[in-house]
C-alpha cells in the first residue's frame, strides 16, 4: 500500500525501529534461550504479518499470541518456531491447536488431560507451558500448592506430550511506585513454586518478564523474555525510551475561517472564542481515535501543534489552525509521530486520552491502512 494525495488517513510502521527495540530487549535482559515477542492482537495493532516478517531474521525463540486464530495466522506465514497461545482455549478446540502445532498455556491437570487426549487422538506430539498464578488472578495454577498440581500434571505427560515450560506474569512491573516490591513478592512466589515442582528445572523453559520487567530488572530474564509494548514503541517506566514504531497521519480535508461564537462537533462543546481557522481532518473514533481526546487532543500540522476542538466524531475531527496561516487542504496532519522539529509520542497521546499506549495501538482500526516506512 502506498500513500497518494487521496489517501484519507493511514498508519506508518517503522520496521527498522521494531527490530532495534527487539535488540534492546535481547541485549538488556540477555535471556538464556531467547526472546518470545508477543504478537497478539495483530501485533498490538501494528500488523501481525509485517511484525513477524520483520522479526524472523532476528531469530526469536518463538512468538506469543492470545488465540488459536492468531496462532494460525503466524503458521500461515510459514513460521515453524514455537507459537505459544497465552489465553485459555475453549474445550473442544484442542484439536485445532494440535493440528497447527501450537503450544498452549495450561492452567492445571484437567487442561493437560484434554490437550493430551487431542494430541494422542491425532497421533501428534504436544508441547505445553503451565502458568503459575502468583497474583495476576486470571489463569494459571496457584503458586502455593505447586507440589500437588505439579505431580498431577507430570502424571499426564509422556508419549509425545511434553511439559515444556513454566512461567508467571507480573502485574506491577510497570508501576512507578510499589512495582518493585510487588514484583519481588511475585518472584518469591514463583521461585517457591519452581522449587516444589517434581520436574527438574533443566527440563523446563522458565520465563516471567514482560517488557517492563525485562528492561527494569534484567535478572528476571531467566530462559525467555516476553516483550510486547516496548517492541511497538510504548515506553516503560524506568527504562530508556524505545524508538517510535507507529505514526498515525491523516489529511486536512477542508479549511474554513469561522467567526467568534461558531460551534463544532456533537453537543457543540466548543464555541470559537474569537475568529478562528478550523481544519477538518479525516480521522475519528471509527479509526480508533479515543473520544476522550475531544477538546483535549493535539495534532501536528506543518510542524506546529494544533488543538483538537469539540468532540471526536466517527470519521472526522476538527482542529484549530489559527496558528498555521499557510495550512492548506491536503496537508498531512499527525496524531502520533514526528513532523518537522516536533513529535507527539504514543505515550503523550495515551496520557492525554487518559489511557495506556497499549489501548491506543490496539484500537487503531482496519480502516487505516498500515504502510511500511
Ligand atoms: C501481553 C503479554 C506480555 C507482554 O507484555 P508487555 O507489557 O506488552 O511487554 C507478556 N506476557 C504475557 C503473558 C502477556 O499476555
Amino acid at each position: 500500500m502506498s500513500i497518494t494525495p487521496g489517501t484519507r488517513a493511514w498508519v506508518e510502521v517503522d520496521l527498522d525501529a521494531l527490530r532495534a527495540n527487539f535488540k534492546v530487549v535481547r541485549e538488556t535482559a540477555t535471556p538464556a534461550r531467547g526472546v518470545l515477542p508477543m504478537v497478539k492482537a495483530d501485533a498490538y495493532g501494528v500488523g501481525l504479518a509485517c511484525a513477524v516478517r520483520a522479526l524472523e531474521p532476528l531469530a526469536p525463540w518463538g512468538y506469543g499470541v492470545a488465540t488459536l486464530d492468531e496462532g494460525e495466522r503466524v503458521r500461515e506465514l510459514g513460521v515453524e518456531r514455537p507459537v505459544v497461545v497465552f489465553s485459555p482455549v475453549a474445550p473442544g478446540y484442542e484439536r485445532d491447536g494440535v493440528r497447527l502445532g501450537l503450544t498452549p498455556v495450561l492452567s492445571g491437570p484437567e487442561d493437560v488431560r484434554r490437550w493430551a487426549a487431542a494430541a494422542r487422538d491425532a497421533g501428534a506430539s504436544l508441547d505445553f507451558h503451565v502458568e503459575v498464578d502468583t497474583g495476576m488472578g486470571r489463569v494459571g495454577c496457584v503458586w502455593n500448592d505447586a507440589a500437588d498440581w505439579g505431580a498431577a500434571i507430570a502424571a499426564e505427560c509422556g508419549g509425545g506430550v511434553r511439559w515444556a515450560g513454566v512461567f508467571t506474569h507480573f502485574h506491577s512491573a510497570d508501576e512507578p511506585d510499589g512495582g518493585a516490591a510487588a514484583t519481588t513478592e511475585q518472584r518469591r512466589r514463583f521461585q517457591a513454586a519452581l522449587d516444589a515442582l517434581p520436574v527438574p528445572r533443566s527440563e523446563l523453559l522458565v520465563h516471567a518478564a514482560n517488557s517492563a520487567a525485562a528492561l527494569r530488572w534484567p535478572d528476571t530474564g531467566m530462559d525467555l523474555v516476553r516483550p510486547g509494548i516496548f517492541l511497538y514503541g510504548g515506553s516503560v517506566t524506568g527504562a530508556p525510551a524505545p524508538r517510535p514504531v507507529v505514526a498515525v497521519r491523516a489529511r486536512v480535508g477542508l479549511i474554513r475561517d469561522v467567526a467568534a461564537g461558531r460551534t463544532t462537533g456533537y453537543g457543540a462543546t466548543h464555541v470559537a472564542p474569537a475568529a478562528s481557522r478550523w481544519g477538518t481532518i479525516g480521522l475519528g473514533y471509527g479509526d480508533g481515535v479515543p473520544r476522550s481526546l475531544g477538546n483535549r487532543g493535539v495534532l501536528l500540522v506543518r510542524g506546529t501543534r494544533v488543538p483538537l476542538r469539540g468532540r471526536v466524531s466517527m470519521d472526522m475531527i476538527v482542529v484549530d489552525l489559527s496558528g498555521v496561516p499557510d495550512a492548506a487542504a491536503g496537508d498531512v496532519a499527525t496524531l502520533i509521530g514526528r513532523d518537522g522539529a516536533d513529535e507527539i509520542t504514543l505515550d503523550e497521546v495515551a496520557e492525554r486520552a487518559g489511557t495506556l499506549s497499549y489501548e491506543i495501538l490496539t484500537r487503531l482500526t482496519q480502516r487505516l491502512p498500515r504502510v511500511e516506512k
